[in-house]
């Protein structure tokens, strides 16, 4: 089959813009760059949440001091408890009761404001600290970054030289069978055919079904149900 050996062919060529594009993906440089990336990206989310969370803290200080104000105007009510005893001969014991209470409850709004507070100044230290942090890799970031690009500048002719032979060699190729192999090589899947080798997967030794392999006769082609490669006949 012709075409068979046309694709055949290119991806041979593949082989070397594979292996050329693993040894950019697994170089030091990269690797360097995408840590620091990573953790930019990281410590961008966390500001991120930090900041929601001390403007969270912030509404509800600000509606726990509405609380206590109010509650602080409730007591406003026993200021003539005197008036109120003498006048209507009420129980004052019960106001008195009532405006402890009140009290208590003040007290209690207050210490959670306190705490309130505590938890914002530590958001907010803990918010400062990481952006001081932050800043400090920053530097490192941009280093890292162009020095991969300066990696990846050494390696551009080596690829340009590639893709020029896997042109030519592309165009023996059946347009169907080249749109099939390349969308399988951006899946990352390498290499792309294979020769069935007694009845299994030359690539994961999946055995595919008879019915599949009957389809092999003649020339055809089936893709390999566990690793998705595309087989031909032996
Ligand atoms: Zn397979």
């Amino acid at each position: 089959m012709a075409n068979l050996q046309a694709i055949l062919a290119y991806q041979e060529i593949d082989r070397k813009m594979f292996a050329l594009e693993r040894e950019i993906s697994e170089s030091a440089e990269r690797k360097a760059y995408l840590r620091l990336r990573k953790y930019m990206e990281g410590a961008q989310d966390k500001l991120d949440s930090l900041e929601a969370k001390a403007a969270s803290l912030k509404t509800e200080a600000v509606e726990l001091t509405k609380k206590y104000l109010a509650t602080e105007e409730t007591l406003k009510d026993f200021e003539n408890l005197d008036e109120l005893v003498e006048n209507g001969g009420a129980d004052i014991e019960f106001y008195k009761k009532k405006a402890n209470s009140v009290l208590e409850k003040m007290r209690k709004i207050k210490a959670d404001l306190a705490s309130l507070e505590k938890r914002i100044k530590e958001t907010d230290e803990e918010y400062k600290a990481l952006k001081q942090e932050v800043k400090g890799k920053q530097k490192d970031y941009k280093e890292a970054s162009e020095k991969f690009n300066a990696y990846k500048a050494t390696k551009e002719a080596t690829k340009k030289e590639i893709d020029g032979e896997l042109k030519a060699a592309s165009v023996g190729v059946e347009e169907e069978v080249l749109t099939r192999y390349k969308t399988k090589r951006k899946e990352k899947i390498f290499p792309v055919f294979g020769a069935i080798n007694l009845g299994r997967c030359p690539f994961c030794s999946m055995e595919p079904p008879i019915a599949e392999i009957s389809k092999l006769k003649g020339g055809g082609t089936i893709e390999c149900e566990h690793c998705h490669r595309v087989l031909y006949g032996e």
